[in-house]
């Protein structure tokens, strides 16, 4: 396993932000050299502190780095690698943090043959995205999914495992294909539902957007969370993992539709059953410290 004494991080965002501010916090001794393509990110960056040196230039960003992470959005990805190509050491380990991992590693093995490329995925976020979204306990207790390559170095992977561990990380390895239907399930469809419900909801004729807005305690509010997540990640995410979120919707119409006929039916224990069902799968998530026990989500009432 190499010690990693440089990172470079490509992207300041969330994510990015967020691993160089857990970077300073549990691994002090690793220089952390930031860029981003925007100018007011790299400023804002600056100001913040969050990296040792910020290079207005992607090559000159990784000329030393023992770890490069791309944490731009996936659509991104096979533009970054090839900006970074000219600055790599040869024997840089390049990763990134796109949440669909399949396409990207496709794109970063093409752009950059001969590196040892190990992708990964921080299954954490939020809703905000930017420079100043980040914090740096984001990953703590989080699952980041590893999908390296069959003929990957096992070194590279032990180093990108490692350090993802040191930033607070539960690290699971798992084939890019496999990861990209997982996480159609756990995070594509709800997102896709979230945006859909949101959308619809705005352009109802029967109900107001106030009366939308005023009385979106009953459950509406909960997912205009997902809904306000960043517009240019998620579009990106779809059309990335396209196969896989489409699978999944057809499986997901299929159920909409069993439950439809049952409401329109009467049948009140496929309801019963079905809920009961679900119940028990939001206890398993706080059983598995996934989410917080309190009651609406920890809101103040
Ligand atoms: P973000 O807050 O929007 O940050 C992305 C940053 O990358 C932006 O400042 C953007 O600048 C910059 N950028 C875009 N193209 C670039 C390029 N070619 N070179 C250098 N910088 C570039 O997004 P994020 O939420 O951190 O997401 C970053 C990645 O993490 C995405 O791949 C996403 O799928 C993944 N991810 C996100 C979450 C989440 O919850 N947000 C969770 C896990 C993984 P401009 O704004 O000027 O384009």
């Amino acid at each position: 396993m190499m010690a990693i004494e440089r990172v470079a991080i490509v992207g300041l965002g969330l994510i990015g932000s967020s691993i160089a501010r857990a970077i300073a916090e549990r691994l002090p001794q690793v220089t952390v050299t930031g860029h981003d393509a925007s100018a007011d990110v790299r400023a804002l960056a600056g100001e913040l502190g969050l990296c040792d040196r910020i290079a207005d230039d992607a090559a000159a960003a990784v000329v030393d780095a023992d770890l490069v992470i791309l944490a731009v959005p996936v659509g991104r990805m096979a533009d970054a690698a090839a900006a970074i190509a000219p600055g790599l050491k040869a024997d840089a380990i390049i990763s990134d943090v796109g949440s669909s991992k399949a396409g990207v590693a496709k794109a970063l093995a093409t752009a950059l043959p001969g590196h040892a490329v190990i992708p990964a995925h921080p299954v954490a976020g939020t809703e905000n995205s930017g420079p100043a979204a980040g914090f740096a306990t984001l990953f703590e207790g989080r699952w980041c999914i590893v999908t390296p390559d069959v003929g990957a170095s096992q070194d590279a992977v032990a180093t990108v495992t490692s350090f993802w561990q040191a930033l607070g990380a539960r690290v699971e390895t798992m084939d890019a294909a496999h990861h990209d239907m997982v996480l159609a399930v756990t995070s594509h469809l709800p997102h896709l539902i979230a945006y859909t419900i949101v959308g619809t909801a705005s352009e109802l004729e029967e109900v107001t957007e106030s009366e939308v807005i005023k009385y979106s305690a009953g459950g509406f509010r909960d997912f205009t969370r997902i809904a306000a997540s960043d517009p240019v990640m998620w579009r990106d995410v779809f059309l990335a993992n396209k196969d896989a979120v489409l699978a999944t919707l057809q499986r997901f119409n299929e159920d909409l539709t069993a439950l439809q006929q049952a409401i329109r039916r009467g049948d009140a224990d496929k309801l019963e059953d079905w809920f009961t069902r679900t119940r028990a799968i939001r206890r398993s998530i706080i059983e598995q410290g996934q989410d917080d026990a309190a009651p609406d989500f920890g809101r103040r009432h």
